[in-house]
C-alpha cells in the first residue's frame, strides 16, 4: 500500500517554464539596453530553446545568447547571478499543487521531493512555493553528492520519510531520471506527462501516466481502497 508520495520539483510541482518566462520579462526589462537586438519575443523564445527545458546550464545560454543578438557579452555573469538570486521571485506552482499536496497529506501519507540541481537555488524555488511546509523531507542532488536515475538517492529518501521502497510513489516528468530511476530504486510510479510522448528509446514506462498533478490524489485513494 501506498504510504509515501515523493515528487520530482521542475515541470512536475513547480511551473518550471511559466515561471522562467515571467522571470525572462523581468530580466529583459532591467537589462535590454545591453542585450542587443533582440525584441523581448526574440530573446525569450531564444533562451527557452537554448535552455533545453533546464537540460543546458545557464552559465552556457548567457553567453550564447548575447553573442546570438550582439549584446554586451562582459554581462553574462551578471545576467546568471541575477537569474540565480531572482528567479525565485516568479516561481509558480502547477495548478492545484498546494491543494493536492495538503489532500495527501491529511490522509496520512509522507511526502518528499528529490530534484536534480543546485541546493541554494532549489531551495529557493521550494521556499517560494511554501512547499518546505507541504513536505516532509527535500533531497537535491548537489546537497546529497547523487543525482536521478540513481538508485541510491531514491532509497535515501524512503529512508529519510520512514518508509519501505515498494511502498512509496514517486511523482516525476522525466522518463529516465525520474521514472525508471524510481523504478530501478524499486518505487512504484506514475509520469506526468505535460504533453509529451514517452520516448520511444527508452524502456517501457513500468507505472501509471498522468496529465494533471491532482489526478495522484485519485491514484493513491484507488491503491489504498479509499472509498470516495
Ligand atoms: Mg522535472
Amino acid at each position: 500500500m501506498i504510504a509515501a508520495v515523493l515528487f520530482d520539483l521542475d515541470d512536475t510541482l513547480l511551473d518550471r517554464t511559466g515561471s522562467l518566462r515571467s522571470f525572462l520579462e523581468d530580466q529583459y526589462g532591467r537589462f535590454s539596453a545591453r542585450l542587443g537586438s533582440a525584441s523581448f519575443q526574440q530573446w525569450q523564445e531564444r533562451f527557452l530553446e537554448l535552455d533545453q527545458r533546464g537540460y543546458v546550464p545557464k552559465s552556457e545560454v548567457y553567453p550564447k545568447i548575447l553573442k546570438a543578438f550582439g549584446g554586451d557579452l562582459s554581462i553574462a555573469e551578471l545576467l546568471l547571478a541575477d537569474y540565480s538570486e531572482r528567479c525565485c521571485e516568479h516561481a509558480r506552482g502547477f495548478p492545484h499543487m498546494r491543494e493536492t499536496l495538503e489532500q495527501l497529506r491529511s490522509e496520512g501519507l509522507q511526502l518528499g521531493i528529490i530534484t536534480n540541481g543546485w541546493t541554494l537555488f532549489q531551495t529557493r524555488h521550494i521556499n517560494a512555493l511554501g512547499l518546505d511546509e507541504l513536505v516532509d523531507a527535500c533531497l537535491i542532488s548537489e546537497a546529497e553528492q547523487l543525482r536521478k536515475p540513481d538508485a541510491r538517492l531514491f532509497a535515501r529518501a524512503g529512508a529519510r520519510v520512514g518508509v519501505s521502497l515498494q511502498d512509496c510513489l514517486f511523482i516525476g516528468d522525466n522518463p529516465v531520471a525520474d521514472i525508471l530511476g524510481a523504478q530501478g530504486a524499486g518505487m512504484q510510479t506514475a509520469w506526468i506527462r505535460r504533453g509529451l510522448d514517452w520516448p520511444a528509446d527508452a524502456a517501457p514506462n513500468p507505472g501509471d501516466t498522468l496529465q494533471e498533478l491532482h489526478e495522484v490524489v485519485e491514484l493513491v485513494q484507488d491503491s489504498r481502497g479509499v472509498s470516495r
